[in-house]
């Protein structure tokens, strides 16, 4: 199995500010390094190096994203505005959603990053891709940048598949611990893209990723939330995932498979309440593998999202990253095995109340 890997040392150096995620900054409380810094992005790649697996993965050089090309998916009054604010030096895309001098050029490297990942799989340079990108992306909508994300990398990635490369059928399936609430908004009334998003019920953006999202116009029917309860661990993920995931992907038949990755629903995240390990997040990447391979010749693309555990993402990442590639480096999550006799780790009755009125949702993809 070749895997592609995209990174790049820019994408660490996006800047997101010490102002406690408050701007213009406030004399509050000590003013601390931002949650979405580079530090979890770097410690993956750093485990990928010295684990070995690096070895075993296929470079793939990331390039900037051309207007035209976020375009697609963006409005120029949102271009313009990312470019402003980063040519001034310092500013908030809206609010939480700090960027610095240079920041446009590098979330232009990141959705190039997305592109070039993509193209990578769907030309058979590789059977699947891990793309190691900052900015984030999967809150940003046409208008507007939030949440950390300033560009929609995965949606870019999705219309360049669509218009270069005529692929007509694209699934997402959105494992960070927030809703992937822009590719919904981006996709919402367009019966090309399922977009499927697994979130803490109701955590960010505030009253977005409900059940009821089903899609509008052309599009109902082919948007999928499914909020589980804060709580959540490796038996519901797996549930959601045996009973609404896995079923939808199959009634949809696409012709590849995008993951905007997030490893933010793990138990030691500071931004979510759920109870993920890496265990967990390997069985979920095995069962989308296992989907690929049957619909769509095992094209999957996986795009870096959120998490911001420094010491835990990297294990996260890591796991999913060597279901990808089908290569075993020995190195054992400390925290797997303590994590997994947590209790609620299996799913529970209430988890699985939501996930069985999700799983009603599958019949509408028609
Ligand atoms: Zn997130």
């Amino acid at each position: 199995m070749a895997t592609g890997f995209v990174f790049h040392e820019l994408y660490l150096w996006h800047n997101t500010w010490n102002w406690n995620q408050v701007f213009p900054p406030s004399l509050t409380v000590q003013p601390g390094t931002h949650a979405e810094n580079p530090e979890t992005k770097r410690r993956l790649r750093n485990l990928l190096e010295v684990s070995g697996i690096l070895d075993h993965l296929v470079t793939i050089k990331p390039r900037r994203a051309t207007v035209e090309e976020l375009s697609r998916v963006h409005t120029p009054a949102h271009i313009a505005r990312i470019r402003e604010i980063s040519d001034r030096g310092y500013g908030d895309a809206s609010s939480l959603t700090p960027l610095g001098a240079g920041s446009y050029e590098i979330a232009l490297l990141a959705a190039g990053g997305a592109i070039k990942a993509m193209e990578a799989v769907i030309t058979g340079q590789v059977d699947n891709a891990y793309a190691l990108i900052r900015p984030p992306g999967h809150h940003a909508t046409a208008d507007v940048g939030m949440g950390f994300c300033l560009f929609s990398n995965a949606a870019i990635a999705i219309r360049h598949a669509q218009q270069l490369h005529g692929l007509t059928r694209i699934a997402t399936v959105d494992w960070d611990v927030h809703h992937g609430n822009g590719t919904q908004a981006i996709f919402y009334d367009d019966p090309s893209v399922l977009s499927i998003s697994l979130h803490q019920d109701n955590l960010f953006p505030a009253n977005s990723g409900a059940i009821a999202e089903n899609g509008e116009g052309m599009g109902k029917g082919f948007n999928i939330n499914v909020p589980l309860p804060p709580g959540s661990g490796p038996g519901a993920y797996a549930a959601a995932f045996e009973r609404v995931v896995i079923p939808a992907l199959a009634r949809f038949k696409p012709e590849l498979i995008v993951v905007p990755s997030g490893f933010d629903a793990s138990g030691v995240d500071p931004m979510g309440r759920m109870l993920m390990n890496s265990s967990g997040y390997r069985r979920l990447a095995r069962m989308l593998l296992d989907a690929a391979r049957e619909l769509c010749g095992g094209r999957l693309v996986m795009t870096h999202e959120g998490g911001y555990s420094e010491m835990y993402v990297p294990y996260c990442g890591l796991a999913v990253i060597e279901e990808l590639c089908g290569h075993r480096t020995g190195v054992e999550d400390p925290w797997d095995q303590l994590m997994g006799q947590w209790g609620g780790m299996s799913a529970q009755p209430h988890q699985t109340a939501i996930i069985d009125q999700a799983a009603e949702l599958v019949k509408n993809i028609n």
